[in-house]
């Protein structure tokens, strides 16, 4: 299998390729084309498994479409850590070279004020933890209609670290008609619950 099969467009697969990836991985293989499609996607994948770019080169492509609304963010990609948050803002830069694209990294144990500013300018892509992303939300900062794409990422994690109410809140602030890609290593059953309360009609990928 080779990425040029999987309908991504020609600036991405130049990334890709600068970034020295030859071949898909299996997540990747299997999430892409149907998240191409705007389809909901409920990936079950660890950390490693190339996880990170089978969300990121989609959302790159689809992000080549349309354009913002009010220089409204269109993307949110939710992390559980500061530090995920933070490798996944290396990879969209390294993905997304070529894509004149705002990325707006919002995590806690920093100060406001830089996160405001990118915010003010415009930011297309936000990469936030869920309690500094609502604390932006609740100062007047941020508006959410604007997201087409919402990345859930770590969603285990995020039970475990007590976030599943701010991401409730935080799913009640973006338009119904987004597309969602929700990704976690396990399924218990508030994960599936989850599952079924923010994804329409899934394809289920597990690598
Ligand atoms: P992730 O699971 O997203 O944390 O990715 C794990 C590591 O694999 C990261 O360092 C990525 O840069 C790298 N990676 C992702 N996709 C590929 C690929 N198709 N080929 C080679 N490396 C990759």
């Amino acid at each position: 299998m080779s990425f040029s099969n999987l309908g991504l467009s020609k600036k991405v697969l130049e990334a890709v390729t600068a970034a020295g990836y030859t071949e898909p991985t299996a997540i990747q293989e299997q999430a892409i084309p149907h998240a191409l499609e705007r389809r909901d996607v409920l990936g079950i994948a660890q950390t490693g498994t190339g996880k990170t770019a089978s969300f990121t080169l989609p959302m790159l492509t689809l992000l080549e479409k349309g354009r913002a609304r009010a220089r409204m963010p269109r993307t949110l990609i939710l992390e559980p850590t500061r530090e995920l948050a933070a490798q996944v803002e290396d990879e969209f830069n390294r993905l997304g070279v070529n894509h004149k694209l705002t990325v707006a990294l919002l995590i806690g144990g920093v100060s406001f004020a830089d996160q405001d500013r990118k915010i003010d300018r415009g930011a297309d892509v936000l990469i936030a933890t869920p309690g500094r992303l609502l604390d932006h939300v609740e100062r007047g900062k941020l508006m959410l209609q604007g997201v087409e794409i919402l990345v859930i990422d770590e969603a285990d994690r995020m039970l475990d670290m007590g976030f599943i109410p701010d991401i409730e809140r935080i799913c009640k602030l973006i338009p119904f008609t987004r597309q969602t890609l929700f990704f976690s290593a396990t399924m218990p059953p508030e994960i599936q619950r989850l599952t079924e309360a923010f994804l329409q009609n899934p394809v289920r990928i597990e690598v």
